[in-house]
């Protein structure tokens, strides 16, 4: 029997996820992979000309449009832009999505962000893990889902001590990932932010440090970068 193997993406907005994981995510779909990307909020308060509503219904079109050509699944939880707390309430929503999903990796965002919805989804995420992997925490009845190994992605707003350890060559599925990334108003520059410039120039920083074209990276905690051996 082919093991079924699964990996999901939790980013604190619409667009988080595919900006700074999205090519990895696709190189998981075409190996073989479940793809699900975990949207907390939508970002709905980003654009300043346009309504949270009207914002809000732009960036879900723009997430699923994303997401078709990375292969993956969205899901939308229906939390508020700039208002994410560290609560179990939400941990417990993403930790039901964990349990039946049963995903091997997660990844997430690094803990030192200049947007505390990046910050609160760092925390609600560990702890979704801590609770999805503990058969003393009742959710829905559903079955426990352990050893989870998860990264953290690279993402503009998350630089302060990020170290990255992990690198993934995604220089085979650039440009899908650039299509993907440009399916949102922001990936294609407007609103101010080059957010294209700085990841597209970011992946190639990163694939010069691992002697490809482009490559994404991620950091993990201290702890899994521990090795044993006989001898150095
Ligand atoms: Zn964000």
């Amino acid at each position: 029997m082919v093991e079924r193997k699964c990996i999901m993406a939790v980013g604190a907005h619409s667009a988080d996820m595919e900006f700074s994981a999205g090519a990895t995510l696709l190189k998981h779909a075409l190996n073989g992979w479940e793809v699900h990307i975990v949207h907390l909020t939508l970002g709905e308060k980003g654009n300043h000309q346009l309504s949270p509503e009207e914002y809000g219904a732009q960036k879900r079109r723009e997430s699923e449009a994303a997401a078709e050509i990375l292969q993956a699944k969205p899901h939308f939880l229906p939390y508020k832009d700039g208002e994410l707390t560290v609560s179990d309430e939400i941990a417990c929503e993403i930790a039901k999505l964990i349990r039946k999903l049963q995903p091997q990796i997660v990844i997430t965002h690094w803990r030192d962000s200049i947007h505390t919805d990046h910050t609160a989804t760092y925390h609600l995420t560990r702890r979704a893990i801590f609770m999805a992997a503990n058969p003393h925490f009742d959710i829905d009845n559903l079955p426990t889902a352990r050893w989870i190994r998860f990264y953290y992605a690279e993402n503009w707003e998350d630089h302060e001590n990020f170290r990255p350890f992990v690198y993934v060559d995604i220089s085979d599925v650039f440009e899908d990932w650039e299509r993907a990334f440009k399916c949102f108003a922001i990936g294609r520059g407007e609103g101010g932010f080059p957010y294209w410039d700085w990841y597209q120039s970011q992946t190639r920083i990163r694939g010069i440090e691992i002697g490809v074209r482009y490559a994404q990276a991620f950091a993990v905690d201290d702890w899994r970068m521990r090795q044993k051996r006989d001898l150095l």
